[in-house]
Order: structure tokens, then sequence, then C-alpha cells
């Protein structure tokens, strides 16, 4: 690749930079272009600074081995705590419909109340883990993945998963569903196809330690408490015709409207108050279940594999664009065969770039994981270890040919949808 020689220099400081073509040209030195197309962030000054604080602060923690034990801090009870009294809410609908039934006389009156109550209670109902239309894998079709996930799961010290879910996204995820919370391991194809077999055992592993926590448990409580509280901040918020009526200056204000409105105004504000202090306790903790599992990742897989694994999260993006132009425009090379090759080829120092992105811009709290800089930052500080359980790269390629007839259905599905 002749393009690959080029250099030049930056224009802001006069380092000499190598140019590439096929990616974005910046700055090692002073991150000139690191980030040619910065997101559009209408978040407050005074806010970002204290999400900055709040990332910071629970690094440090880590970093100097504060928090040993995974398990629950503070902001976790409290985030339970929070939720379940939000559950109270259906709960409470469903027992006064049940007392007023029972208790309460005229029967046609009381019924007619306890008819509202049990809606109530219906509508706000908290709801099993549901699973998606996924393409699913069990047990007896794929000995060797189930083999491998088993290994990491007694090594990680969690439920075995019950079932595979193969997708067509750029993600590997767990998930809890049903009353039973049984486990799903998801793997997304795009990402999943560009691990080398060390990275995979990383990215299971760390998946598992979610598990392990019982963050699932606790992101299922939370989950509901966030829906009733969505459910409540639709129920008590102005509707479109009211707004357009307003603007129309066609509404006279009755005392109904008036009324409503007052009631729209104190009971979302309380609603979106509750979301918020929700998101904040949540936000610590769940920030910090990933950096508990990243370690647990570390001492399973080793940590250069766990590493590693993070690295190439960092191209999902990358790999999901070049399965969708595979599937666009096939060639003779297979669709994932050709991602494969995409993501290996991406160059150590695109991957510096995308880092250092992730290091300005992924402070944000509001994203589920902490960024990817510090995770890996993070891994780096502890002393090295070496590898619990190993994957064989001929094992890796026997998982390969039990997934590829569920793959290649996945991939006719993204294909119908493009
Ligand atoms: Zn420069
Ligand atoms: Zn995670």
């Amino acid at each position: 690749m002749q393009s690959a020689d080029e250099i030049t220099s930056c224009p802001d400081c006069g380092h000499q930079i190598r140019v590439d073509r096929r990616y974005v040209t910046w700055c090692e030195k002073c991150d000139w272009n690191v980030d040619p197309t910065p997101l559009l962030d209408l978040t407050p000054a005074w806010r970002l600074r204290v999400e900055q604080r709040l990332v910071d602060s629970l690094y440090r923690e880590l970093e100097q081995g504060a928090i040993h034990r995974p398990g629950w801090d503070a902001a976790r009870v409290a985030a339970n705590l929070l939720s379940v009294l939000i559950l109270l809410l259906p709960l409470t609908a469903f027992l006064t419909g049940i007392a007023l039934l029972v208790f309460y006389r005229p029967f046609w009156f009381s019924a007619i109340l306890a008819l509202l109550a049990l809606t109530v209670a219906f509508v706000f109902r908290p709801r099993a883990g549901q699973l998606d239309d996924h393409q699913l894998v069990h047990r007896d079709q794929a000995p060797v993945l189930f083999a491998v996930l088993d290994e990491v799961a007694t090594a990680v010290g969690a439920r075995p998963a019950v079932a595979v879910a193969v997708t067509g996204e750029a993600n590997v995820w767990y998930h809890q569903v049903g009353w039973r919370f049984n486990p799903i391991i998801g793997i997304g194809l795009p990402l999943w196809i560009g691990l080398n077999p060390q990275e995979r055992v990383a990215i299971l592993a760390h998946e598992f330690g979610h598990g392990r926590h019982g963050d699932a448990r606790s992101g299922w409580l939370i989950g509901n408490a966030h829906s009733v509280l969505e459910g409540l901040r639709e129920t008590f918020s102005e509707s479109p015709l009211d707004q357009a009526r307003r603007e129309w200056g066609a509404e006279e204000l009755s005392g109904g409207t008036l009324f409503s409105r007052m009631v729209n105004a104190t009971v979302g504000a309380v609603v979106r108050g509750l979301s918020a202090v929700l998101n904040r306790l949540e936000l610590r903790s769940g920030q910090r279940d990933e950096y508990l599992a990243d370690r647990r990742s570390g001492e399973i897989a080793g940590s250069e594999a766990a590493v590693h694994a993070l690295q190439r999260t960092l191209l999902a993006g990358t790999s999901y664009d070049a399965l969708l132009r595979a599937l666009r425009f096939p060639t003779e090379l297979a669709p994932l065969e050709a991602v494969r090759r995409a993501v290996t080829e991406v160059p150590a120092r695109e991957i510096e770039r995308r880092l250092r992105v992730s290091q300005v811009h992924g402070t944000r709290t509001d994203s589920t994981h902490p960024p990817t800089s510090l995770r890996i930052e993070l891994l780096r500080t502890r002393p090295a270890t070496s590898a619990q359980v190993v994957l064989g790269i001929d094992q890796s390629r026997a998982i390969d040919r039990e997934l590829e007839e569920t793959a290649a259905q996945v991939l006719r599905e993204v294909k119908a949808e493009l």
C-alpha cells in the first residue's frame, strides 16, 4: 500500500504525520483532527463537569484498589431501593382495586373505581425480561461453543447460558430472560468474527461477569422502574392535540384544562426528577460493574487479551459497516470473511486515534460504559495476568462452523432489511 508511506506535517504543531488515505489524518503529538466529526453535544457545561468528576472519582477509587469486592455499593443499593419504591405504584394500585371490590359498596360504584385502579396496576406491572426475535442456538447444536461458554461461566462463577442468540449487530451481550432469569448470551456476528480466540474468551468473560455481580437482576428491577416512570411521563404530558390547540389560540382556559395542566406540570416535574436521580445512581453503579467485569475478563482470558478485546470493540462500527457493504455489493469473498479482513487490517494508529476520541468524548456518563480508554488504562495498571481459560484456534474455527448455518440465516435477514 503506497498510500501508507505518505507524510505531511501537522498544521498546528508541525509534527511529521503519516497519511493513510483510507483513514483520518491526525496528529499524535497535539491531537489535531483526532475527531473530524465531533458530536454536537448540547449538554450544559456544568453538567459535563459534574459527570466528568463522577467518572474521574470512580476511576481513581478502582485504580487505588479501594473497591475489591464486586457487589453492592451505595449507589447500587440506592438505585434498587428507589426502583422498589417506584414499583410500589402498580402494587398499591392492585391492592386498592381488590380492596375496593371487597369492602366498598355500592358495588357498581366500587367496580368502576376498582377497574380504574386495576388498569393502572396492569399497565405498570413489572414484566419479565424478554428476548426480541432472534435466531437462537441451543446446546445440542453447538457443543464446542457451549463447552467454551460453560468453561468461562464456571471460571467467572456465573450460571451457564441456556441459549445463544446470534445477531447481525456488532456487539456481544448478556441478558437474563423470563421469570427464571435464564442467562442468554448474544453473539453479534460482525464483532465476533473479527475477534481472535483469546479475545473471544475475554469478551465472554466480561459478559458472564455481569451475570455474576447480579447486575442483570438489578438491571431488571431498575428497567421496570424506568418503564413505570416513562409511562407516567407519557400520561402526564401535554398531548400533541393540546399543543396544537394552544398554538392556534383556539383554547379557552376552562377549569378542566387548567387543572390538567397543573397536574401535568407537577406530576411531570416529579417524574422527571425521579428519572434523573435514578439515572445518576444507575450510572455510577453501572460503570463500576463494567470495570469489575473487565477485571474478571483480564483474570480469565489474560490481561493482554482483555485489552485487545476492548480495542476491538472500538471497531464495532467499522465491522458493521463492512458487513453492510459486503451484503450490498457481494464479491467472491464470503460476507463475514470480508468483515474479518476489514477489521484486522485496521492499523494500530487508527485504533489509537479512536482511543483518544473516546478519551475526549467518552466521559459522557449517560453512556452505559465508561470511556474505553479508561477501561484499558485500568486493566493495564493491574499486574498482568495469564489466561485461566484458553481457546485454541481449532476450537475457535469449530465454533464458527457450528454457527455457520444460523449465521447464514441471520445474514439473509439483515440483507432483506437493506
Ligand atoms: Zn500536531
Ligand atoms: Zn459490560
